[in-house]
């Protein structure tokens, strides 16, 4: 990876640009949705015309959604801290998919050090980065094979919480790997991937003073480490924290 000031000033400055494109697009697409929809309301039309009506809507609800995934990119805002537990967090974004764990045959197995203590973090923008992790499991174990394994491990590392999420999915060559990161880099074809998943994950960890890195074998799977930096225990009522169910205000 390049230099980390380096890499945030150019996600800062991708950022303002996909806005820029996001709120371009918006306004014609507005048109072409509002007048197909107009179209495919007439009783008249021809099965034909329909049918040709129909993909227009498709590739324009495509087009809609790649722009709400630029905005969210774009409007990442600097994260607004408060005091939280980082397994509270992941256990909740796990809920999220455990529709899909089902139905994929994917078994996720929880390796938590509970003595870790909370942190200072924007639960919005973490919650973004472990989902955003967790579904590029998920697509890669379902490509993969048969279901998986997803191991999410906490240590801590020095002054650090540390998170790996692991899959025993394809993994990546060491091509792949070394542009995961990259705005807009994506195997996943314009269908499926924008490509912006891991590069927003690294901007928002970035601006939580943290790291994130990966380690992949083809043919194995991938482990994502995330490292963020804890209270120093000066600052920090340990056992009200690790009692409290809630975040701690302030
Ligand atoms: P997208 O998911 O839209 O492709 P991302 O930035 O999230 O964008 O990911 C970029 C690429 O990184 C993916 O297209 C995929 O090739 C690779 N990748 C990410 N996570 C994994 C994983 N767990 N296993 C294998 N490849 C992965």
């Amino acid at each position: 990876l390049r230099d980390k000031a380096e890499m945030a000033s150019r996600l800062a400055a991708i950022g303002e640009m996909a806005a820029g494109i996001a709120h371009e697009i918006n306004n014609p697409l507005t048109g072409v949705i509002g007048f197909s929809e107009l179209l495919a309301a007439r009783e008249d039309l021809p099965e034909d015309i329909m049918a040709d009506l129909q993909v227009i809507n498709h590739g324009s609800q495509r087009v809609v959604e790649i722009v709400r995934r630029l905005l969210t990119f774009a409007r990442q805002n600097k994260p607004v801290k408060t005091r939280l537990n980082v397994h509270e967090l992941i256990d909740n974004t796990l809920e999220f998919r455990s529709y899909v764990f089902k139905t994929a045959n994917i078994e996720v197995i929880r390796k938590y050090d509970q003595n870790l203590p909370w942190i200072t973090a924007d639960p919005g923008q973490l919650q973004q980065v472990f989902l955003n992790l967790v579904i590029n499991a998920e697509q890669a174990m379902r490509k993969a094979h048969d279901g998986g394994k997803l191991t999410i491990t906490t240590t801590r590392e020095d002054s650090f919480f540390s998170i790996c999420i692991a899959d025993d999915g394809p993994g990546m060559t060491p091509e792949v790997k070394a542009k995961i990161f990259q705005p807009f880099f994506t195997t996943k074809g314009p269908k499926d991937g924008t490509g912006l998943g891991l590069s927003l994950a690294m901007a928002i960890i970035l601006d939580h003073h943290g790291t994130i890195e990966v380690e992949s074998e083809y043919g194995r799977g991938t482990a994502f480490t995330i490292n963020l930096p804890m209270d120093s225990p000066e600052t920090e009522d340990w056992t009200v924290q690790q009692e409290g169910l809630t975040p701690k205000a302030g």
